[in-house]
Order: C-alpha cells, then structure tokens, then sequence
C-alpha cells in the first residue's frame, strides 16, 4: 500500500474513464488530475486505498506534445470541463479507446469502433446553460460553475463551451439581481429567493429562453426586470419563473409562472420543427445531435414498409426524423409532458404516420409483444442506466430484423449488447460522436442485427 504524503516520479500510461492520468508506482496504479499518457511527473500522493491512490501532479518534468494551453482561465478549477488541456487529436484517442475498451472488457464486444466524429468548431455550442446564483464569503453575488467536487461557484463571465448569447444574456440578469436588490438564495441557510438561473437558446431559430429559478413566489422588482431585458433581448422570446422551494440539489421545481411569451422556444433539428419547453429532454449540442442522429439513421437503413419502435424518445426527435423513411413509428416515453410535446411536433411538421406513447419503455414492449404486433426495427436511447432486462427479453420476444442503439454512457451499454449478443444478436458496429468537446463524455450509436440463429 502507498501512503499519504508519499513522493515518486513515474511515466502515465493510461486515462479513467474520466480523463484522469493513470501511472503505476509499487505496481499500484495512481490517478493524477491533469496528466497525459506519455507524460512523466513528480507526484505526491493525496489519498492511499488498498488498491489504487490519487496523487497530484507536483512537477511535470516531460509534458506531452499533444497538451495545449486551456482556452478557458479557470478550466483547471471547474468542474465542467475536465479535458481541455488535451488536443484535438488526444480528445479523440482518449474516447475512441474508451468505448473500445469498454466495449471488450465490460461486453466481450470486438465490433469494429470507428474514430470518434469530432467537432470542427469544438467551442460554445451548448445550447441549454445552467447557472447557480449564490454569495461569496464577503457577502457578494456570485453565479458561474462549480469547483470540482465542491458547492463553491466560481465566478466566470464567459463560459468557452456554452453559447455566447447566453454567457451575455447571464451576466446581465447578474447585473440587474445586484442594481434591484433581489436576495440570492443561500444554500446552508435555505433562504434568499434566486437559486439557478436556466436559458436555452434555438441555434437554427435564434430564440432565446429565460428561466429564473426561485425559492418561494416573491420577486423584488419583476416588472422592471422584465422590461430591460425583452428591451436589450429582442429574440428573447420568453420569460419563466420555475419554483423550487426543496432543500436539494435538483434544479427545477414543479411549478411555473410564465412572465412573458408562451412558455416554449422552438427550434429545427435536420429541416424538422421542435418546441423545447423548460423541462423537457432535447439534446444540447444542435451540430453534433445532427450527426449523431444521421449516424442513427443511416444505420437503421429503413424502408418504407418498415414499422419502427422509438423507444426513450423524448419529445420525439428521433421518431419524427425516422417517420419520412418508415411506414409507421411507434414513440415511448416515460414523461407525459414529453409526449404531449412529441405529438405536437407531429402536427407542427404535418407527420402524420408517427404515434406516441407515455410509459416505461420495458412494459410499453410488453404489450406490443402479446398484441402480437409487427416491429421491423427498434431505435432505443435510453438515460444512463440503460435498458432493463424487462426490455431487452421483449426484444428478443420481438425479434425485430434490426436495432440501434443511442447511448451516452457506454459502461451500460457494453453491458447490453452483452445480453444482446448472446441471444441472437449480433453488434455489428459502434460510430462514437462527440457531442460534448473538452468533457470525458461520448455518445455512441451501435447497429446490432438479428443473427438466422
Ligand atoms: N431520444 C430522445 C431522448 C433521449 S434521453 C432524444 O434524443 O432527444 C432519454 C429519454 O428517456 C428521456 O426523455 C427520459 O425521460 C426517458 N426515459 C427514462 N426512463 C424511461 C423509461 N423507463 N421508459 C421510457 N422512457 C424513459
């Protein structure tokens, strides 16, 4: 076992999972933040374990030629970006193997994984921005991001991977919070009345929302507030105050009122119209979901007799971009205002061979399976967790010629194909797309077909 305190020098020669260097020292491996495959070090152990330690990086004596200066100031505090000291290039080694890896030590897959697709411009392209609002130790209002680990926020005007209009749409509600005295909500002591502040913004529509997430109704000088903004905003097409009066962590309480507007922004994804409420799931990298999606459906490779189940679909982005190849599309998703949502996408885009379905996507198989109902070719992209095993046997009831899978955390999804590939099907091969540059994420779209056995 290593111990506290303890000093060695070492090569990397590998990531975690979350960009994290690994080098090996006593043959115990050691994670050290910011450090690069290739790269040695003088490391000073921070934590011991058994089996593995963190160690932080003292003196870096041979840097990597693939790390860069971070374009953004405090993207070594924050907890946002973990990867941005890393190249293009490295980025996408470091996710191109991670799903490789994965992909044969969690699944037994040795599918072919394609290099992962990057971004050409992989800055502020994130179109949905969640900032806290809180006080500093002197007592000033401060809103930016978390320090890693930590519930300090610290302070930024320009975050380098959210959209730009919304960093200035931020710092202006920042400004007016201070001129109109508006008490901001004080974690430890659940009081004060601004906690988030939430925007999401159509990169193909320019417009614009503004979401002001507050503990109780009260809000000191709303009308003035209003008044400058929509006057400096013009696409700032509406204003929401979202109640959260819980003593959690979770962002968005249930209630609303709408200030101005309808409550909604739209935006098209691919030549098809979406309405993005506050609540509802829709991708947040416009320019790679595009990617992404069309990765999808060229994998699906639908013809026009073909009955298609989207299952997780959200407010119905997927199926409605699927429907103009397909006979039918069968949607299923758990939240009702989703689906509300989806079948009026539907109607916005005049689709009219697209269904939608509230509920959990294993049972909603279930009864598809006992109808006896025809399904040609499933798309799934489920949360994090994956699909259950409820699904996936209904999968296998079904039978369907052909599924691609969509999925942000490849650890279940290894583990799915896993159970896939093992009951007649067969995981043909994986395209990672970078939908979130300078973070450890990637997501994966996998083709997987019914094998004659
Ligand atoms: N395909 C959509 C949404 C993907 S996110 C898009 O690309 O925009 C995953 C979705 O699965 C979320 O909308 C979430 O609400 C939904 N979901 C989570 N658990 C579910 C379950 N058990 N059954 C059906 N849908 C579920």
């Amino acid at each position: 076992m290593l111990h506290k305190n303890q000093y060695f020098s070492a090569t990397c020669t590998d990531y975690t999972h979350e960009g994290m260097g690994v080098v090996r020292h006593e043959n115990i491996p050691v994670f050290v933040k910011d450090m690069m495959v290739g790269e040695i070090g003088e490391i000073k152990v921070v934590q011991a374990k058994k089996t593995y330690a963190f160690g932080r990086l003292i003196k870096l004596t041979s840097a990597s030629k693939e790390r860069v200066k971070p374009k953004c100031p405090i993207a070594k505090q924050c907890g946002g970006c973990n990867i941005q000291h890393l190249s293009a290039k490295e980025q996408q080694a470091f996710k191109t193997n991670k799903v490789k890896n994965t992909l044969q030590r969690i699944g037994k897959i040795d599918c072919p994984v394609h290099d992962t697709i990057m971004m050409e411009n992989p800055y502020f392209y994130r179109n949905k921005v969640q900032v806290p609002f809180g006080l500093d130790q002197k007592g000033n209002v401060v809103c930016g991001f978390y320090r890693l680990n930590s519930n300090d926020i610290i302070e930024t005007e320009t975050c380098y991977i959210q959209n730009d209009i919304s960093n200035k749409l931020v710092n202006r509600v920042k400004e007016l919070v201070i001129k109109y005295n508006v008490p901001v909500y004080d974690k430890i002591k659940h009081k004060g009345v601004l906690r988030h502040v939430l925007t999401k913004y159509g990169f193909n529509t320019d417009e614009l929302m503004l979401v002001l997430i507050t503990n109780g109704k009260n809000f000191k000088n709303k009308e003035e507030i209003i008044e400058i903004l929509t006057k400096e905003f013009p696409n700032l097409k509406t204003i929401i105050q979202n109640i959260n009066t819980r003593d959690d962590n979770v962002i968005l309480g249930t209630d609303e009122i709408i200030w101005t507007g309808n409550g909604y922004i739209e935006d098209t994804l691919s030549g098809v119209r979406f309405k993005i409420s506050s609540k509802s799931f829709y991708q947040i990298n416009p320019i790679q979901t595009e990617v992404l999606y069309q990765t999808a459906i060229d994998y699906a490779d639908i013809d026009k007799d073909d009955v298609v189940v989207d299952a997780y679909c959200g407010v119905g982005t997927i199926s409605l971009l699927v429907s103009k190849k397909a006979k039918k599309v069968i949607g299923v998703e758990i939240i009702d205002k989703a689906v509300e949502d989806a079948k009026e996408n539907a109607k916005l885009n005049n689709i009219t061979n697209a269904e939608f379905y509230v509920g959990d996507a294993g049972d909603f198989l279930v009864d598809i399976a006992e109808k006896k109902e025809r399904v040609d070719v499933v798309v799934m992209d489920p949360p994090r967790k994956g699909c259950d095993k409820v699904f996936l046997d209904c999968i296998l009831t079904l039978k369907p010629k052909k599924l691609v899978y969509v999925s942000c955390d490849v650890s279940t999804l290894a583990r799915d194909l896993n159970y896939l590939s093992q009951n007649g099907y067969e995981v043909k091969e994986c395209q990672p797309v970078d939908m979130f540059p300078h973070t450890h994420h990637v997501e994966n779209v996998v083709l997987i077909t019914k094998t004659d056995k």
